[in-house]
């Protein structure tokens, strides 16, 4: 079971104990933009509760896994991109690129955006 990391940048946000730009936070999940944003919007969504990957979930996490969708639609129309259109990345391990290893949405948009993706 991961635990909760002093170590883990995004653990540290989400308790305010490092600075993030915090658009949401609830009791689950909390929002924030992402340090170096590769789009006019480009959020993070994160689980409050340290889960460093897909690969660490469990059966009891489906319903934060839906909240953390139902997240980005909710960030996506308060930034104004729902119906320009945005992308929903999530980066697993080191062939995907992944560097903090505690489980992050991107909502990327307001820009057109690239391909090919891979
Ligand atoms: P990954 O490649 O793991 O999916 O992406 C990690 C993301 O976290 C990157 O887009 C990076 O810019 C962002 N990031 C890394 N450190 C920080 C930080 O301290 N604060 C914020 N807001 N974003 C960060
Ligand atoms: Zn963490």
């Amino acid at each position: 079971m991961p635990q909760p990391s002093d170590n883990c940048i995004f653990c540290r946000i989400i308790t305010h104990e490092s600075p993030g730009k915090i658009l949401y936070q609830d009791q689950q999940l909390t929002a924030f933009r992402d340090i170096h944003p590769v789009a006019p919007t480009h959020v993070l969504i994160v689980p409050n509760k340290h889960i460093a990957s897909i690969n660490d979930l469990e059966p009891a996490d489906e319903p934060l896994i839906g909240k953390m969708f139902s997240l980005a639609r909710q960030v996506a129309r308060q930034e104004g991109v729902d119906q320009s259109g945005y992308r929903l990345i999530i980066n697993n391990g080191p062939h995907a690129g992944q560097v903090v290893f505690h489980l992050h949405l991107h909502v990327i948009g307001g820009q057109r955006m690239r391909f090919p993706m891979g």
